[in-house]
């Protein structure tokens, strides 16, 4: 095997969970640095009108002077337009409030801007809440690429309780993916020699273990389910930057959704929808216990069928065929396996995803 790489692991400093903590938001940046005076925040239009109350409020009450940005989308047109607006203000913080896109966009821009992230998720939707790696249409690659890792994580569990239930489903279908992501990422340690790090591994694994315990009790109306999966989320942001790539969180299931990102557009779904599909399939091929993939996800609402989400049979055959070659350097078992046109059909039927 070959000797483990030279790699810088970025963790968050701090990281704030509970019922309410958007009203510590000004002590919170103020803790991770005392001497903070500007702060640029990044958001959508709906969540501003759901939080930015609170987050004004609480800036204030530490003389923190905020201005507010809205981001369009997740492109990195967006990010430039947002990198020239806010330069000059020389902000001591950016904070991304809001779901994937905002966070998203936020980190990107904090990364060209070379200043410090906090990301505020209003939504459990994704693995991108703590993690170095963002999503940006526009960029030569058509992959997740690494940033900065948030310095800060503070997640309210009121506010995302606020969030519609299929964005908690997506973050479910996000975190299942890890099983597949684990087992190529063993693939490419015994086949090619890659560079396998167990404990990165391991806590990526156990945060979807977590939800496949659990996922009957996660929609329950306690708060439970939201606590569940943003901490199981924020874990797995936190192994990969325990491993320096995104390796123990995305596999084959990712390439996959990229895939059909690219090939059906925008309109597919959301990112935990369309890797939870992949999720299933990369199980089959790897020989896990598919069914129990399909039954958890099935127990917190989220797709399991390619109809569901307005996907035809042609979309996802394509999707499987061209998968592997948005990132040839990852090895997955669509590496080893090389489906073509009839396997690919035959794989998605024989797990009722088509
Ligand atoms: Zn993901």
């Amino acid at each position: 095997m070959s000797s483990p790489p030279t790699h810088l692991m970025e963790l968050p400093r701090e990281i704030l969970i509970g019922d309410g903590v958007i009203s510590k938001l000004g002590s919170f940046i103020t803790d991770l640095d005392e001497s903070a005076s500007k702060i640029a925040i990044i958001t959508g239009n709906n969540v501003k009108t759901r939080a930015g109350a609170a987050c004004k409020s609480s800036l204030f009450e530490y003389s923190l002077q905020d201005s507010w940005y809205i981001a369009d989308d997740a492109s990195m047109n967006s990010v430039n337009k947002l990198q020239t607006r806010i330069r000059n203000s020389i902000p001591d913080f950016i904070i991304g409030l809001g779901g994937g896109r905002s966070v998203d966009v936020a980190k990107m821009t904090a990364f060209k801007l070379n200043k410090p992230l906090v990301s505020v998720p209003t939504s459990a939707s994704h693995d991108g809440i703590s993690s170095p790696f963002v999503s940006i249409r526009g960029i030569d690659k058509p992959h997740s690429v690494k940033v900065n890792t948030p310095i800060g994580v503070l997640a309210d569990t009121h506010l995302l309780s606020q969030a519609p239930l299929r964005l908690l489903a997506s973050g479910c279908g996000d975190l299942v993916a890890k099983l597949t992501a684990v087992k190529d990422w063993e693939l490419a340690r015994d086949e090619t020699n890659e560079y396998f790090g167990s404990y990165a591994a391991n806590l990526a694994y156990m945060s979807a273990k977590i939800i496949l315990d659990d996922s009957q009790k996660l929609l329950q109306k306690n708060g439970f389910g939201i606590r569940t999966v943003v901490e199981a989320l924020i874990s797995a942001g936190v192994a990969a930057c325990i491993a320096g790539s995104s390796r123990p969180c995305s596999g084959a299931e990712h390439l996959f959704s990229h895939a059909l990102e690219y090939i059906a557009g925008q309109n597919c779904g959301l990112h935990g929808e369309r890797v939870g599909l992949g999720t299933i399939m990369m199980a089959k091929l790897h020989g896990l216990n598919w069914e129990r993939i399909v039954k958890t996800l099935e127990n917190v609402g989220a797709p399991t069928n390619a109809e569901q989400i307005k996907l035809n049979e042609d979309q996802i055959v394509k999707s499987l065929l061209t998968a592997q070659s948005l990132r040839p350097d990852r090895y997955t078992i669509l590496s080893k396996l090389k489906l073509d046109k009839q396997s690919a059909l035959e794989l998605a039927k024989s797990v009722y995803v088509i």
